[in-house]
């Protein structure tokens, strides 16, 4: 059985790298009729955030990802499911004791006394000889019996992995093939800290083994890691997984994506009115792709389409405007009352309507939400499309000035405010006949007909259907800014 697994450690929010890697876990989960578990990877305490696991699930939460066993968040508590927990590493700490110790009976690491300021030391004389910096192994040869007596009288210790010398270690990548590294060029890991914590490489190792994870899925920034884990597995007697190591996301001018550079959290996505939808279909495409081509994906056509073979070996770019243009199909997929209720609060915050205002006149607004749609990348663009339909006219646009100083513009403004005094209210069938009725009273037809009475009540000369924003204005909203246009 297929077993995965993402690993994030709770470091404040999912980097949207961090959210490709859970989606092609979850994709190759759900294909392979297999399990996907979520892990929490939280022993480094230093780099812990408050509520960093909850905000963490929210997002895959949001985006449609699920997963079988692990961490979840249930009435906003943290609650753990599945046969092999904890999921959470700091709760797992006496399993890793364990297994450092069986290492250090069969010789496969040891306990080593080195203060900082030796590591230091030692670290500055290689770099001057122009060295890799790596442990010296000075504290590998202590016997084990002089060792534990140091330990014993509590000595301060960490323990490393020894690392035979000068030993080939190769394993299978199922994105870069087969990758060999000498132990020589390699460093003897510290596995357990003088905290008592494991470091990340002891735990991986432990809990893929325990967990039963078939395939390890995750950045290629751990490929450098890999070969003291194919080490590790094997020095406990274990079998390793597969392991399959993704290209990195990175920006249009190939760095890596950083907070310094604008959005990178799925969050930030979020938040400024990308669909889930959007961002996962897209997310899918940094770095895969269908052997069909295809690039509009549901979930379940992705599950069907997706195999390691066609992820990339070099980084996936990241290309906000091919993001935009994903996200634009969505919305214009979406249900209309999903993407009008998804809109409300940039509305509110913009200050062009209150929540209450919405709730009264909601079949206005919900016609005012899509007449706009077509033009929408992202739902944080929603006032700036709308903005022109609140408040007094406001005509700067150079095009729109020009079509209002033509001659005719007097006679269809009266023409147009005449129609509007015949009725009391002006609905989609007003609409929809009075460009016509203007056409005939002033003898003005085409271009010359729209253009001018577009601009005169929207302040443009392009935008969404004039029979929408006519209806939109209502009869009021219409006399008023024609009476302006015609001062
Ligand atoms: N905790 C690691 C991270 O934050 C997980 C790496 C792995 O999947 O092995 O990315």
């Amino acid at each position: 059985e297929v077993r995965v697994r993402f690993a994030p450690s709770p470091t404040g929010y999912l980097h949207i790298g961090g959210l490709r890697t859970a989606l092609y876990n979850y994709l190759f989960a759900r294909k392979n009729g297999g399990k996907f578990i979520l892990r929490i990877e939280d022993t480094d305490r230093t780099r812990f955030v408050e509520g960093a696991i909850e905000n963490l699930i929210n997002s895959l939460k949001w985006s449609g990802i699920d997963y079988d066993e692990g961490v979840f968040v249930e009435n906003g508590k943290i609650v753990q499911k599945g046969d092999m927990g904890p999921y959470i590493q700091s709760e797992r700490l006496e399993i890793y004791e364990k297994y450092v110790d069986e290492l250090i009976e069969k010789g496969e690491a040891y306990y080593c006394f080195c203060t900082k300021e030796r590591l230091d030391r030692v670290r500055e004389e290689q770099r001057i000889k122009g060295q890799v910096p790596k442990y010296d192994g000075f504290c590998r040869g202590i016997s084990l019996e002089e060792a534990k007596k140091r330990v014993a009288a509590g000595e301060e210790h960490v323990v490393r992995l020894k690392l035979p010398r000068n030993k080939d270690i190769s394993f299978m990548d199922a994105v870069r093939g087969k990758v060999t590294i000498n132990s020589d060029e390699m460093d003897d890991q510290v596995l357990m800290k003088s905290d008592g914590f494991p470091t990340y490489h002891l735990a991986v190792v432990v809990d893929d083994h325990l967990m039963k994870i078939t395939h390890v899925v995750r950045g290629e920034e751990w490929l450098p890691s890999t070969p003291k884990h194919v080490y590790l597995f094997e020095a406990l007697g274990w079998e390793a997984p597969e392991f399959v190591h993704l290209p990195t996301v990175l920006n249009k001018d190939r760095k890596k994506l950083s907070k310094r550079q604008g959005d990178v959290s799925v969050e930030d996505f979020r938040s400024r009115g990308y669909l889930p939808e959007g961002l996962v279909n897209y997310l899918a495409l940094v770095g895969w792709s269908p052997e069909d081509g295809e690039e509009i994906m549901s979930m379940d056509e992705m599950i069907e389409k997706f195999t390691f073979e066609r992820v990339g070996k070099s980084g996936g770019i990241f290309d906000k405007e091919k993001l935009n243009w994903v996200n634009a199909h969505y919305i214009k997929e979406y249900p209309l009352d999903a993407i009008a209720e998804l809109s409300m609060p940039f509305v509110v915050d913009a200050g062009l309507m209150t929540e209450e205002e919405i709730e009264k006149k909601y079949d206005w607004y919900l016609l005012l939400i899509d007449t706009i749609r077509e033009s929408l990348d992202v739902l944080e663009e929603v006032p700036e499309k709308i903005s022109f339909l609140f408040g007094d006219l406001e005509v700067t646009e150079e095009d729109a000035l020009n079509e209002l100083k033509g001659g005719q513009v007097p006679d269809l403004i009266e023409a147009f405010k005449e129609e509007l005094n015949e009725v009391d209210e002006v609905d989609m069938e007003f609409a929809s006949g009075v460009m016509k009725k203007i056409q005939k009273k002033t003898g003005v037809k085409g271009k010359n007909l729209f253009m001018p009475v577009r601009a005169a009540i929207s302040g443009n000369v392009h935008g969404p259907e004039l029979k929408n924003i006519i209806v939109l204005l209502g009869k009021e909203g219409l006399l008023n800014r024609l009476n302006e246009v015609a001062k």
